[in-house]
């Protein structure tokens, strides 16, 4: 089967103005996105993800590398003309993204004006395009400041659909709204993909969400994806420190529930303007080697699409076993969500866990 998105080698850098220094804000990515499926991007804030998502976008010129979407190259913006309206982007904050002087409606169909659709198909598209999100005919005349946070997203993600896309980059989509908007709009995102297929790029640095929503993770650190897999899999039993560290930084609500590891992860992260020759973690990393400062570890694959960066990274599976830690943030993370009404049985899985 072909990936419907294919990042190889991705490279990006800024120059910053009045000086010869270089951001590396992405540092040799790849991954693979297929048909119906979510990668759920994750990473702490700086860490390279929006910009992977603005050059899969073209929105950005990539540095070096390439990104093929249905096969084709459509690296550089003059090669896009094929996937025009086929890939959209869904931001983080809805109101930035809508033009407040705009009403609803205009703001909607924007994307097939750009794309020179004719009036009436416009029309019916705008309404199969609301329909889809759950607005109402008789929001299309309001402006944004008159809808709410969640609505002003079903607005930002009907402007998505609008176009059929193959592929939507939600850049963290729900990071602006209080948790029941946030479910919904999971929600709606979710049975979206169940009706259409559609494949998303899920960036965010919610972890609970992003367990939730995806089928695979990649974690960002520095500009790298440090460790990729199905999500059930990392998320049971990361493998790379960088993964664990993150995982365990997760703040849970019911303080019973904390993330046990081995591994804290200390010191600075490394400046973008000047990273290490060897592994980005290596000075922060307890389980440090000389090898690691030495050497960038290549990736590994550890089958079935499981692939790491790290010297150590079986030491790090035998440091944290599998416990039933996944299974519980997983059912933590649903009932954050809101969207199952049961109450999981967590203070006796904690209680066992304390023994
Ligand atoms: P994230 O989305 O994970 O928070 P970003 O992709 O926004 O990370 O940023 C990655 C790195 O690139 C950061 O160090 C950021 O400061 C830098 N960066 C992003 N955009 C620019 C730009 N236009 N010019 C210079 N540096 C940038
Ligand atoms: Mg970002």
């Amino acid at each position: 089967m072909t990936a419907l998105l294919e990042v190889s080698g991705l490279y990006k850098s800024f120059t910053i103005s009045g000086s010869r220094a270089l951001v590396q804000a992405v540092n040799g990515v790849s991954f693979a996105i297929q048909p119906g499926e979510t990668l759920g991007l994750v990473g702490e804030s700086g860490s390279g993800k929006t910009t992977v998502g603005r050059c899969i976008l073209g929105l950005l010129d990539a540095t070096d590398g390439s990104i093929r979407f249905r096969g084709q190259d459509i690296t550089l913006g003059g090669r896009r003309s094929k996937s025009r309206g086929k890939m959209q982007l869904v931001f983080q904050e809805p109101a930035e993204s809508l033009d407040p002087r705009q009403r609803i409606g205009r703001s909607i169909e924007e994307p097939l004006v750009a794309l020179k659709f004719a009036s009436n198909e416009r029309q019916d598209r705008l309404l199969e395009s609301i329909g889809l999100v759950g607005l109402s005919e008789d929001m299309l005349n309001l402006y944004p400041a008159e809808l709410s946070a969640g609505q002003q997203q079903r607005v930002g993600i009907a402007r998505a659909m609008i176009t059929r896309p193959e592929l939507v980059v939600l850049d963290e989509p729900t990071s602006a709204l209080d948790p029941t908007a946030r479910a919904e709009i999971i929600e709606l995102l979710q049975r979206i993909q169940g009706e259409l297929g559609t494949s998303y790029l899920f960036i965010s640095h919610d972890l609970s969400t992003v367990r939730f929503v995806s089928h695979r993770v990649a974690v960002m650190y520095l500009g790298m994806i440090v460790e990729q897999g199905d999500a059930a899999k990392v998320f049971a039993q990361p493998v790379h420190p960088y993964s664990v560290g993150l995982l365990s930084a997760v703040l849970l609500p019911n303080p019973k529930l904390k993330y046990e590891t081995a591994i804290n992860l200390q010191g600075e992260i490394p400046s973008p303007i000047n990273l290490p020759k060897g592994c980005f973690l290596a000075s922060r990393c307890p389980l440090v080697l000389q090898r690691c400062r030495d050497e960038m570890p290549p990736p590994e694959n550890l089958g079935g699409g499981h692939i790491v960066h790290c010297f150590r990274h079986q030491e790090v599976a035998a440091l944290d076993p599998t416990t039933d830690t996944f299974t519980r943030f997983q059912e933590e993370a649903k009932r954050i969500l809101g969207v199952f009404p049961v109450e999981p049985q967590l203070d006796s899985a904690a209680a066992q866990s304390e023994n």
